[in-house]
């Protein structure tokens, strides 16, 4: 099973690499792979460009090799649609590999407002990591679409290619990509919310100064 973690990273901090490791334990995924978005559809222009997003997550896994990154979206003009980015990975793994796309709460909450959200499901399994502050008040279209896919046990995923929905609870780490910018700007000290080969490369670079 592969897992694909997606996300703005500007920059990335351990609140995705703690979680995105504690998923790839729960879930037993063969590899996780974080997806850096070229334009988020959802929120303004990110602080620094693409590629340096980029570059700072590939820094701050360099040690980790059960995560990965896929370029995927930095590759394709236009705006990030995840529906896009699982059909072009689906391509590239083929048709009965399980595809898991892994969400936070605050994520999944808004998913009937993502870009054809409905044929997700078509696509992969989604995974919803339980974030910080956020109760599971789901809206009415949503619980719709989920109720028949729910699985009971994390281990039904393994016998589909797509389509179930899970809960996965994670450490909660109140750590957010927007206060380490304020920090920085700020010139207040982020350590110990990032890893140091990211903050040190932020500082050297001068981003989100
Ligand atoms: P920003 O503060 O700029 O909005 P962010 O820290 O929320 O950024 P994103 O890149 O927008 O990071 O998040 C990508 C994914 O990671 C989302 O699914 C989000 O729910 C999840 N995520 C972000 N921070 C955490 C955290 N501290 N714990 C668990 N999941 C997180």
């Amino acid at each position: 099973m592969i897992g694909i973690y997606g996300g703005t990273f500007d920059p990335v901090h351990y609140g995705h690499l703690r979680t995105a490791l504690e998923v790839r334990e729960k879930l037993a995924l063969d590899t996780l792979r974080f997806v850096p978005c070229k334009k988020p559809v959802h929120r303004g222009e990110p602080a620094v460009t693409a590629e340096k997003r980029l570059e700072l997550l590939q820094i701050a896994i360099a040690d980790t090799p059960e995560l990965t990154v896929d370029c995927c979206e930095l590759e394709r003009e236009g705006p990030s649609f995840m529906v896009d980015t699982l059909r072009h990975i689906r391509k590239e793994i083929g048709e009965s590999r399980p595809l898991v796309l892994i969400v936070g709460m605050d994520a999944f909450l808004g998913l009937p407002s993502w870009s054809r959200w409905t044929e997700l499901f078509e696509l992969a399994h989604i995974a919803v990591m339980m974030r910080p502050g956020w109760q599971c008040d789901v809206p009415s279209e949503l619980a719709e679409q989920i109720s028949e896919r729910i699985a009971g046990e994390l281990a039904e995923l393994s016998s589909a290619d797509a389509g179930k929905v899970c809960f996965v609870e994670v450490t909660q780490l109140e750590i957010s990509a927007t206060e380490i910018r304020n920090l920085v700007r700020a010139g207040a000290d982020s350590r110990y919310l990032l890893p140091d080969t990211v903050r040190e490369m932020i500082i050297k670079e001068n981003l989100y100064r």
